[in-house]
């Protein structure tokens, strides 16, 4: 059971004391207070664990702090979507809208290799009037002798081009939990001149003292790539274990599942599942087509599937999109092959917002029809 308390309700008030007193009392039931911090308002919500089946929802309605109160099911209880369950799903960070209903485009390096591709991508992506990035500084390599990332050294000079160009996220996956404080000293050192979003790689996915330690922070919103070979409801509940240590910004991202019959592409692109994710949790859901595609191959219609599969996932309701973008893909350090070119990107902005308009008509056609024909 949740009970969800009036907004901005005083931690110290007459009403939060009795109702948490109440609530204390009841046996075989313990309690975790979660708080939400929305634009204008502050929500506390409180989660009833254990033997909560016999409990009465309108007495616990009845509590002086207590607005409603909704049955949960066990299976992710913050993130998820619950019957009745009304809750906002979503957050706003440095100035940027998450939800399951906007798009933003993170298009940017695979990995950092130099100054001057940094700065051609941020100008061109300022250009555009883009305000996302991807920036990768820590690579999870199959291979030890690869190249793993130019690491802690190339945050001041990425953040700060970031900064200058009016980038206000940077989605950057990180590897461990120590990468953490390496960004958060850099860009307090800075006077913080963008933002970040800590990346879990698919590889990490189901490393679950790295999503216990980013999940205590609440500086930095998550995004959580799906594990390449687990089911959807295992990679769910990795992104609960973020919810369930205090951080529930979190988007959750598709990017292919490994199989052979994914071939010819890198991998079996999975975006029929963002509508799926959307309905089992309250999380965006974004796409990334360069790792589930992982090549330049275009169709005999001219269009790459790269861009048919970033259609076919935004077409489908996604929120976000990750890509990778280089100006020059043979001098790239990783994953040159699968990169669109800088001058691909007005084009390829141009396709996502018209299928994302396609897909808000999608919506009002079955709204309507709703509408006309109610149950
Ligand atoms: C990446 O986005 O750079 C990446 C390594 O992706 P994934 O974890 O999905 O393989
Ligand atoms: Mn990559």
């Amino acid at each position: 059971m949740l009970a969800i308390l009036h907004p901005n309700t005083p931690l110290d008030s007459e009403g939060y004391r009795q109702t948490l007193h109440y609530l204390e009392n009841l046996p075989g039931v313990s309690l975790r207070v979660h708080e939400v911090q929305g634009a204008s308002q502050r929500l506390t919500e409180i989660y009833l664990l254990g033997d909560t089946k016999s409990l009465d929802k309108e007495e616990i309605e009845a509590l002086p702090a207590v607005e409603r109160a909704i049955r949960i099911s066990d299976d992710y209880r913050i993130l998820g979507r619950h019957k009745d369950d009304r809750r906002q799903s979503g957050f706003n960070y440095n100035g940027v809208e998450f939800n399951q209903d906007n798009l933003n485009v993170f298009a940017g390096l695979c990995a950092v290799d130099v100054p001057e591709h940094v700065e051609m991508i941020l100008k061109a992506l300022e250009d555009q009037g883009e305000v996302c990035t991807r920036m990768g500084a820590y690579k999870p390599r199959t291979n030890p002798y690869s190249f793993q990332g130019h690491g802690k050294g190339c945050l001041p000079w990425v953040f700060e081009k970031a900064g200058k160009h009016g980038i206000k996220v940077i989605a950057m996956e990180i590897t461990h939990e120590s990468h953490i404080e390496e960004i958060d000293t850099c860009l307090e050192k800075l006077g913080r001149p963008t933002g970040v979003m800590l990346q879990v790689g698919t590889r990490n996915t189901q490393n679950f003292e790295l999503l216990k330690a980013i999940g205590r922070q609440s500086t930095y919103p998550v995004l959580l790539k799906r594990g390449f070979g687990i089911t959807l409801n295992e990679s769910l509940n990795a992104a609960e274990y973020l919810a369930s240590e205090g951080n529930a910004n979190v988007v959750f991202c598709l990017r292919g599942m490994k199989t052979e019959a994914g071939q010819p592409h890198r991998n079996m692109v999975d975006f029929a599942h963002v509508p799926a994710v959307k309905r089992l949790t309250r999380m965006p859901v974004c796409v990334d087509p360069s790792h589930s595609v992982g090549s330049r191959e275009a169709s005999p219609d001219g269009i790459l599937d790269v861009m048919h599969a970033t259609a076919q996932g935004v077409i489908a309701g996604a929120n976000m999109v990750l890509v990778d973008f280089h100006p020059k893909p043979e001098k790239a350090l990783v994953d040159g092959p699968q990169a669109l070119l800088m001058k691909e990107l007005s084009a390829y902005l141009e396709d996502i917002r018209l299928c994302h308009d396609t897909w808000k008509k999608r919506r009002d056609i079955y709204q309507r029809l709703k509408d006309s024909a109610p149950e």
